[in-house]
Protein backbone atom coordinates (compact mmCIF):
# COMPACT_ATOMS: atom_id res chain seq x y z
CA UNK A 1 0.00 0.00 0.00
CA UNK A 2 0.92 2.88 -1.17
CA UNK A 3 2.32 5.36 2.22
CA UNK A 4 -0.03 8.41 2.60
CA UNK A 5 2.46 10.72 4.31
CA UNK A 6 3.00 12.39 0.55
CA UNK A 7 -0.55 13.17 0.39
CA UNK A 8 -1.67 14.18 3.99
CA UNK A 9 1.79 16.90 3.77
CA UNK A 10 0.12 18.17 0.23
CA UNK A 11 -3.17 18.35 1.52
CA UNK A 12 -1.61 20.37 4.72
CA UNK A 13 -0.22 22.70 2.23
CA UNK A 14 -3.11 23.42 -0.04
CA UNK A 15 -5.44 23.88 3.01
CA UNK A 16 -2.42 26.17 4.66
CA UNK A 17 -2.36 28.55 0.90
CA UNK A 18 -6.15 28.52 1.25
CA UNK A 19 -6.17 30.75 4.50
CA UNK A 20 -2.93 32.34 3.76
CA UNK A 21 -1.14 30.90 6.15
CA UNK A 22 2.11 29.11 6.98
CA UNK A 23 2.30 25.65 6.80
CA UNK A 24 1.63 23.84 10.04
CA UNK A 25 4.03 21.29 10.91
CA UNK A 26 2.92 17.12 11.08
CA UNK A 27 2.72 15.41 14.25
CA UNK A 28 2.15 11.93 13.44
CA UNK A 29 0.21 10.53 16.38
CA UNK A 30 1.34 6.58 16.77
CA UNK A 31 -0.07 5.52 19.82
CA UNK A 32 -0.90 1.88 19.64
CA UNK A 33 1.30 1.63 16.69
CA UNK A 34 3.97 -0.82 16.39
CA UNK A 35 7.33 0.90 16.62
CA UNK A 36 7.79 -0.76 12.65
CA UNK A 37 5.34 1.30 11.77
CA UNK A 38 6.99 4.47 13.03
CA UNK A 39 10.33 3.26 11.36
CA UNK A 40 8.44 3.43 8.14
CA UNK A 41 7.16 6.42 8.54
CA UNK A 42 10.78 7.91 9.74
CA UNK A 43 11.85 6.16 6.59
CA UNK A 44 9.87 8.80 4.73
CA UNK A 45 11.04 11.71 6.47
CA UNK A 46 8.36 12.02 9.34
CA UNK A 47 10.71 13.38 12.91
CA UNK A 48 8.27 14.16 14.65
CA UNK A 49 5.51 11.71 17.11
CA UNK A 50 3.06 12.19 19.02
CA UNK A 51 2.44 9.01 21.89
CA UNK A 52 -0.46 9.12 24.96
CA UNK A 53 0.79 6.63 26.62
CA UNK A 54 4.02 6.51 28.77
CA UNK A 55 5.07 3.16 29.59
CA UNK A 56 3.89 2.23 25.48
CA UNK A 57 5.91 5.40 24.50
CA UNK A 58 9.11 4.31 26.34
CA UNK A 59 9.39 1.31 24.43
CA UNK A 60 9.34 2.54 21.96
CA UNK A 61 12.01 5.34 22.20
CA UNK A 62 13.61 2.89 23.26
CA UNK A 63 13.25 0.58 20.18
CA UNK A 64 14.23 3.75 17.91
CA UNK A 65 16.65 5.67 19.45
CA UNK A 66 19.15 5.36 17.01
CA UNK A 67 16.72 7.13 14.69
CA UNK A 68 16.69 10.36 16.67
CA UNK A 69 12.94 11.15 16.90
CA UNK A 70 11.15 13.52 18.28
CA UNK A 71 8.99 12.70 20.84
CA UNK A 72 5.76 14.34 22.35
CA UNK A 73 3.95 14.05 25.01
CA UNK A 74 0.30 14.46 23.88
CA UNK A 75 -1.57 11.89 26.88
CA UNK A 76 -2.68 13.28 29.67
CA UNK A 77 0.12 12.79 32.10
CA UNK A 78 0.05 11.47 35.86
CA UNK A 79 2.59 13.55 38.29
CA UNK A 80 4.15 10.32 39.15
CA UNK A 81 5.07 9.75 35.35
CA UNK A 82 6.64 12.94 34.82
CA UNK A 83 10.07 12.57 35.77
CA UNK A 84 10.48 9.56 33.05
CA UNK A 85 8.69 12.14 30.62
CA UNK A 86 11.18 14.60 31.68
CA UNK A 87 13.92 12.48 31.06
CA UNK A 88 12.99 10.63 27.38
CA UNK A 89 10.64 13.30 25.68
CA UNK A 90 11.71 16.44 23.58
CA UNK A 91 8.24 17.93 23.94
CA UNK A 92 4.74 17.70 26.52
CA UNK A 93 2.20 18.77 25.07
CA UNK A 94 -0.33 18.16 28.34
CA UNK A 95 0.56 20.22 30.59
CA UNK A 96 -2.48 21.28 32.48
CA UNK A 97 -1.96 22.12 36.27
CA UNK A 98 0.82 23.41 38.43
CA UNK A 99 2.11 20.69 40.06
CA UNK A 100 3.31 19.16 36.67
CA UNK A 101 5.15 22.36 36.08
CA UNK A 102 7.79 21.56 38.81
CA UNK A 103 7.94 17.86 38.37
CA UNK A 104 9.22 18.24 34.74
CA UNK A 105 11.12 20.65 35.63
CA UNK A 106 13.12 18.94 38.69
CA UNK A 107 13.55 16.26 36.18
CA UNK A 108 14.25 17.49 33.13
CA UNK A 109 17.86 16.48 32.97
CA UNK A 110 20.88 19.41 32.32
CA UNK A 111 22.80 17.64 29.88
CA UNK A 112 19.61 17.87 27.70
CA UNK A 113 17.87 20.86 26.27
CA UNK A 114 15.05 22.67 27.86
CA UNK A 115 11.66 20.58 27.61
CA UNK A 116 9.38 22.47 24.58
CA UNK A 117 5.82 22.72 26.89
CA UNK A 118 2.81 23.13 25.79
CA UNK A 119 -0.22 24.11 27.89
CA UNK A 120 -3.56 22.16 27.22
CA UNK A 121 -6.95 23.84 27.15
CA UNK A 122 -10.15 21.95 27.74
CA UNK A 123 -11.34 24.81 25.60
CA UNK A 124 -15.01 23.22 25.09
CA UNK A 125 -15.29 22.91 29.35
CA UNK A 126 -15.90 19.35 29.04
CA UNK A 127 -15.99 17.56 32.29
CA UNK A 128 -14.11 14.01 30.18
CA UNK A 129 -11.71 16.24 29.05
CA UNK A 130 -8.52 17.09 30.99
CA UNK A 131 -6.50 20.14 30.22
CA UNK A 132 -7.04 23.56 32.09
CA UNK A 133 -9.75 26.36 32.07
CA UNK A 134 -8.80 29.61 29.75
CA UNK A 135 -8.86 31.28 32.35
CA UNK A 136 -5.64 29.46 33.82
CA UNK A 137 -3.74 29.58 30.95
CA UNK A 138 -1.98 32.81 32.20
CA UNK A 139 -0.68 31.79 35.59
CA UNK A 140 0.50 28.33 34.34
CA UNK A 141 2.35 30.13 31.20
CA UNK A 142 4.21 32.59 33.71
CA UNK A 143 4.97 29.32 36.09
CA UNK A 144 6.12 27.40 32.96
CA UNK A 145 7.76 30.83 31.95
CA UNK A 146 10.00 30.61 35.13
CA UNK A 147 11.21 27.46 35.00
CA UNK A 148 14.82 27.64 33.36
CA UNK A 149 14.34 23.30 32.25
CA UNK A 150 11.28 24.05 30.85
CA UNK A 151 10.62 26.22 27.10
CA UNK A 152 7.07 27.54 26.65
CA UNK A 153 6.23 26.78 23.59
CA UNK A 154 2.47 27.91 22.97
CA UNK A 155 -1.15 25.95 23.28
CA UNK A 156 -3.20 23.18 22.60
CA UNK A 157 -6.61 21.78 22.48
CA UNK A 158 -8.73 18.91 21.30
CA UNK A 159 -12.20 20.55 20.87
CA UNK A 160 -15.06 18.66 20.96
CA UNK A 161 -16.18 16.95 18.20
CA UNK A 162 -19.27 18.79 17.61
CA UNK A 163 -21.23 17.56 14.37
CA UNK A 164 -21.47 21.07 12.60
CA UNK A 165 -18.31 22.67 11.63
CA UNK A 166 -18.90 26.36 12.28
CA UNK A 167 -19.39 25.19 15.69
CA UNK A 168 -16.07 23.28 15.58
CA UNK A 169 -14.76 26.31 14.04
CA UNK A 170 -15.46 28.12 16.86
CA UNK A 171 -13.37 26.71 19.83
CA UNK A 172 -9.99 26.86 17.21
CA UNK A 173 -10.50 30.45 16.63
CA UNK A 174 -11.12 31.48 20.94
CA UNK A 175 -7.39 29.37 20.68
CA UNK A 176 -6.02 31.61 18.59
CA UNK A 177 -7.19 34.52 20.97
CA UNK A 178 -5.69 32.54 23.43
CA UNK A 179 -2.79 32.39 21.83
CA UNK A 180 -2.42 36.05 21.12
CA UNK A 181 -1.47 37.82 24.35
CA UNK A 182 0.59 34.76 25.18
CA UNK A 183 2.62 34.54 22.66
CA UNK A 184 3.33 38.66 22.89
CA UNK A 185 4.21 38.18 26.57
CA UNK A 186 6.57 35.01 25.42
CA UNK A 187 8.38 35.30 22.38
CA UNK A 188 8.86 31.32 22.10
CA UNK A 189 5.64 30.69 22.42
CA UNK A 190 4.82 30.59 18.75
CA UNK A 191 2.63 27.25 18.33
CA UNK A 192 -0.80 26.35 17.99
CA UNK A 193 -1.81 22.70 18.29
CA UNK A 194 -4.74 21.69 16.97
CA UNK A 195 -6.43 19.53 14.77
CA UNK A 196 -6.51 15.80 14.05
CA UNK A 197 -7.50 13.43 11.17
CA UNK A 198 -11.44 14.42 11.34
CA UNK A 199 -11.06 18.42 11.41
CA UNK A 200 -7.43 19.49 10.36
CA UNK A 201 -8.11 21.52 7.46
CA UNK A 202 -10.49 23.76 9.92
CA UNK A 203 -8.07 24.14 12.37
CA UNK A 204 -5.40 25.56 9.76
CA UNK A 205 -7.91 27.64 8.29
CA UNK A 206 -8.24 29.47 11.83
CA UNK A 207 -4.32 29.31 12.54
CA UNK A 208 -3.36 26.19 13.61
CA UNK A 209 0.71 25.67 13.68
CA UNK A 210 1.01 22.09 14.78
CA UNK A 211 -1.74 19.52 13.58
CA UNK A 212 -2.17 15.98 15.39
CA UNK A 213 -2.85 13.10 13.03
CA UNK A 214 -3.28 9.20 13.37
CA UNK A 215 -5.54 7.60 11.38
CA UNK A 216 -4.97 9.17 8.53
CA UNK A 217 -1.25 8.79 8.40
CA UNK A 218 -1.51 5.21 9.92
CA UNK A 219 -4.79 3.82 9.47
CA UNK A 220 -7.60 2.85 12.25
CA UNK A 221 -6.18 1.56 15.40
CA UNK A 222 -6.25 -1.96 16.12
CA UNK A 223 -7.31 -1.12 19.57
CA UNK A 224 -9.57 1.71 21.36
CA UNK A 225 -6.97 4.44 22.33
C1 LIG B 1 -5.27 10.14 19.20
C2 LIG B 1 -5.00 11.59 19.25
C3 LIG B 1 -4.80 12.34 18.07
C4 LIG B 1 -4.92 11.76 16.68
O1 LIG B 1 -6.23 11.41 16.40
P1 LIG B 1 -6.66 10.89 14.94
O2 LIG B 1 -8.11 11.14 14.89
O3 LIG B 1 -6.30 9.45 14.88
O4 LIG B 1 -5.91 11.68 13.93
C5 LIG B 1 -4.46 13.68 18.21
N1 LIG B 1 -4.35 14.27 19.42
C6 LIG B 1 -4.55 13.59 20.55
C7 LIG B 1 -4.40 14.29 21.85
C8 LIG B 1 -4.88 12.23 20.51
O5 LIG B 1 -5.09 11.57 21.66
Amino acid sequence: MPSPLPEILRTLHHAALAAGRPDPSLLAVSKTQPAAAVAALAAQGQRAFGENYVQEALTKIEQLQTLDLEWHLIGHLQSNKAEQVARHFQWVQSVDRPRLVTALARARPAHLPPLQVLIQVNIDDESSKHGCAPSEVDALATAVAAEPRLQLRGLMAIPAPWPDPARRRQAFVRMRDLLQPLSAAHPHADTLSMGMSGDYAEAIAEGATMVRIGTALFGARARPA
